[in-house]
C-alpha cells in the first residue's frame, strides 16, 4: 500500500478525488499520523499501512498544518503532546479553517482536561496512551464508517433526506441545511445529528448516542455527548440556551424535536 512520509520536505502530489468519492470509488483512505514520538509514528504508519490505508505522517503541529492541504487526509491521528504547535492547536486551527476529516486526538492516560478540551475543540474521538495499534486502527475505521455510511447503512449510496422542522439532512451529500442554507458541521456533528434526525421526536439516552453515533459498546464517557450537543446547538440554534430543535429531556439525555413547538 502506498506509503507517503514527507518527513524530509519532500512532497508527493498525489491525484485523487474528494474524501467521500473517494471511499465510494474503493480507493484507500488517507490518514495523517501527527506524533512527534518517531517509535509511535512508525508503528501507526506501519499497522495503517498494513490495514489498506494510504498514510501521510507529520512529526510536528506544523509540519502538520502545512501538509494537510496537500495530503488531503480523510482522518488525522493527532498527538496532543507535540513540540511547538500543540496538537489541541492544530485541530482548533483546522476547525476554524473549515477543515473537516475526521480527527482522533491521541491522549495522556486519564487526563480527563484533553479529553474534553480535544472535543470541544472539535475533535471527533479520541485514543488515550498507551493504545494498541489495533485499537487504534480500528476507531480510524469505525470513523470513516460513519463518515461514508458503508457497511451498517447502505443507504449512504443512495439519496436519503431527513427533513425535521427546517432543517434538511441529506444523508448521501453529508449536508445540513437550515431554511435552505448549508450549516458547517464537522464529521461527528454530522453523525450525531443524522442520528438523531432518524430517532426525530423520540428522547435518547446518552449511553444509546454513544453507541449509535461513536459505536461505544459499553457506557462511556457521556460527557463527549454533551459537549457535541452543545457545538450543535451552537451552530443551528437562534439562542442555544433555548433550543427550538435539540432539547435536553431531563434525567435521559437529548431529543431532536420533531416540530408543533417547544
Ligand atoms: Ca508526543
Amino acid at each position: 500500500m502506498a506509503t507517503r512520509n514527507v518527513r524530509d520536505g519532500e512532497v508527493v502530489r498525489v491525484e485523487k478525488t474528494h474524501g467521500l468519492d473517494r471511499a465510494g470509488q474503493d480507493q484507500p483512505a488517507v490518514v495523517m499520523v501527527v506524533e512527534d514520538e518517531l517509535a509511535i509514528a512508525r508503528l501507526l504508519e506501519y499497522n495503517l499501512s498494513q490495514a489498506g490505508f494510504q498514510v501521510c505522517v507529520a512529526h510536528s503541529g506544523s509540519e502538520a498544518l502545512a501538509l494537510v492541504p496537500r495530503c488531503d487526509p480523510d482522518v488525522l491521528v493527532l498527538d496532543v503532546m507535540l513540540p511547538g504547535i500543540s496538537g489541541m492547536e492544530v485541530c482548533r486551527q483546522l476547525r476554524q479553517a473549515g477543515s473537516r476529516p475526521a480527527i482522533i486526538m491521541l491522549t495522556a492516560r486519564a487526563d480527563e482536561m484533553d479529553r474534553v478540551l480535544g472535543l470541544e475543540l472539535g475533535a471527533d474521538d479520541y485514543v488515550t496512551k498507551p493504545f494498541s495499534p489495533r485499537e487504534l486502527v480500528a476507531r480510524v475505521k469505525a470513523v470513516l464508517r460513519r463518515m461514508t455510511g458503508a457497511g451498517t447503512d447502505p443507504a449512504g449510496t443512495r439519496s436519503e433526506v431527513y427533513t425535521v422542522q427546517d432543517l434538511e439532512v441529506r444523508v448521501r451529500e453529508r449536508e445540513v441545511y437550515r431554511n435552505g442554507r448549508l450549516v458547517e458541521l464537522t464529521a461527528r456533528e454530522f453523525d450525531l445529528l443524522l442520528f438523531l434526525a432518524r430517532h426525530a421526536g423520540a428522547a435518547l439516552s446518552r449511553d444509546q448516542l454513544l453507541s449509535g453515533v461513536w459505536g461505544y459498546d459499553n457506557p462511556g464517557d457521556t460527557r463527549m455527548v454533551d459537549v457535541h450537543i452543545s457545538h450543535l446547538r451552537e451552530k443551528l440554534e437562534d439562542d442555544p440556551k433555548r433550543p427550538q430543535y435539540i432539547q435536553t429531556v431531563r434525567g435521559v439525555g437529548y431529543k431532536l424535536a420533531s416540530g408543533g413547538g417547544r
